[in-house]
């Protein structure tokens, strides 16, 4: 039996993307291996976001080819290998095949037809009608969570953006197959699963079956009632797009106690002009209108976000907005990234007038500013009971377990290996800067 290594860059859509690879290759007779050194079949399912994450696969091919041992067939997945097709052999020197983001149902062909024949592959093509999005129980990545996606691709076209290009337009999925999909995953012993896609609140699938009856303006808070029906005991989802996240998505997690208190959602600026160059499609007084609902709501929402400082054209007084925002806003937690142009994206033609020692000025501003809000968000958990998942033993410390909380925040405490699985209380006696610490309540 032939041994396949694949590592993971990337969101959590590559994530899940790779729990179907590992189905799929197994289901077609491979056996998955986490030891790359015996590995017959290297994979990496890659990332584009960020340059650094393709300047990481370039290095890991490069160390695959040079082991020494026998040379495994490499294959390149996911975005990277959708944007590059063809040219990704020129550029990264040992790379055998080159599947992009909606090949995946092919991947057993492209390394049957690798392995021996030395014959090189590439495949951008479309995905099957009938393409099986099942995950076998045993590529999960972890037996209490699952994610389940329900949109995939993006029509935003942010300018910053390579989403667009390397995961094609947005294609919702059936709301009765998803409401299928989450029932079973309860039968099977699920305790949490992550409605995922680039714009989850974008979600606009081609009929309303499985939606019947269900109250909401949109199609998302539909389907948020819905799959909270099936009883499954914490729903979270992620990422939302602030131009389409409507009011009722929290009167819905208001109702519903199984909808999870955390909301993600970037807004990159808080300057007009710059939200206007980096066309995202909302001002600055709408978001605030949208966290204004959040806030008000006696759920205690978690609320995160992602920044970024030093876009083309960003001046002193824009970035100053984005600083009064952040105070405003008063995050949970923001991933702040300074802009880097992506070859590809329409910014990328901008003029990048931001110097980098002035990014990266602007960047530390910034993280100090929500650092400080952070800090005393994260206060209001101090001596209060949390639900917590209880995912795996801690790293650090041997009778320690961690989970994450309904607001999707890392919880340690001490217990043993027979509640993992379980949801526990849990008394909160210490906080660190995104973690919380704490005693079985
Ligand atoms: S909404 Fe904008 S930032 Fe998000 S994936 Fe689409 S283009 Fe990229």
């Amino acid at each position: 039996m032939k041994k396949v290594y694949l590592e993971t860059f990337g969101c959590q859509m590559n994530v899940s993307d790779s729990e179907r690879i590992s189905t799929t290759l197994e289901k077609d007779g491979y056996e998955m291996t986490p030891d790359e050194s015996v590995a017959d079949v290297v994979i990496f399912n890659t990332c584009s976001v960020r340059e650094k994450a393709e300047h990481k696969l370039f290095t890991r091919v490069g160390r695959v080819r040079n082991s020494g041992r026998k040379k495994p067939v490499v294959g390149v997945m996911g975005c990277v290998a959708q944007l590059e097709g063809e040219t990704l052999f020129q550029k990264v020197q040992g790379v055998d095949f080159v599947l992009g983001t909606r090949a995946l149902g092919r991947v057993s062909h492209a390394v049957n037809e690798t392995l021996g024949k030395k014959r090189k592959i590439v495949d951008v093509g479309e995905r099957e009608d009938d393409y099986d999005w099942t995950v076998a129980d045993t590529h999960r990545h972890s037996p209490y969570v699952a994610f389940v996606p329900i949109i995939e691709g993006c029509n935003k076209f942010c300018t910053y953006c390579i989403v667009p290009f390397s995961r094609g337009r947005e294609r919702s999925f059936s709301a009765a197959k998803i409401v299928r999909q989450v029932s079973e995953l309860k039968e099977k012993g699920v305790r949490e699963v992550h409605l995922i896609g680039q714009n989850v609140n974008s979600y606009r699938p081609e009929t309303a079956a499985g939606l019947e009856g269900f109250e909401g303006k949109s199609a998302f808070t539909k389907l948020l009632r819905a799959v909270a029906e099936t009883g499954m005991e914490r729903i979270k989802f992620t990422t939302s797009f602030p131009r389409d996240f409507r009011n009722d998505i929290v009167d819905a997690i208001e109702d519903h106690e199984n909808l999870c208190n955390w909301v993600h959602l970037p807004v990159q600026s808080g300057s007009n002009n710059t939200l206007k160059r980096m066309k995202r499609g909302h001002t600055i007084e709408k978001y605030f209108e949208k966290i204004d609902r959040l806030r008000s709501s006696h759920r205690d929402i978690a609320l995160t976000t992602d920044i970024i400082v030093g876009f083309p054209g960003e001046t002193e007084a824009d970035f100053r907005d984005t600083v009064k925002m952040v105070e405003y806003c008063g995050f949970d937690m923001a991933y702040i990234f300074k802009y880097s142009p992506r070859p590809g994206t329409p910014a990328f033609d901008m003029e990048d007038d931001v110097s980098p020692a002035e990014k990266t000025l602007r960047f530390l501003e910034l993280e100090r500013v929500q650092r400080a809000t952070q800090n005393e968000r994260i206060r209001r958990y101090l001596n209060k009971k949390v639900k917590v998942l209880v995912e795996g033993r801690s790293a650090r410390n041997a009778n320690g377990l961690s989970g994450h909380s309904t607001c999707h925040k890392v919880v340690n405490f001490e217990g043993s290996s027979e509640l993992l699985g379980n949801v526990v209380d849990v008394e909160i006696t210490d906080i660190k800067a995104n973690s919380l610490f704490g005693r079985l309540a």
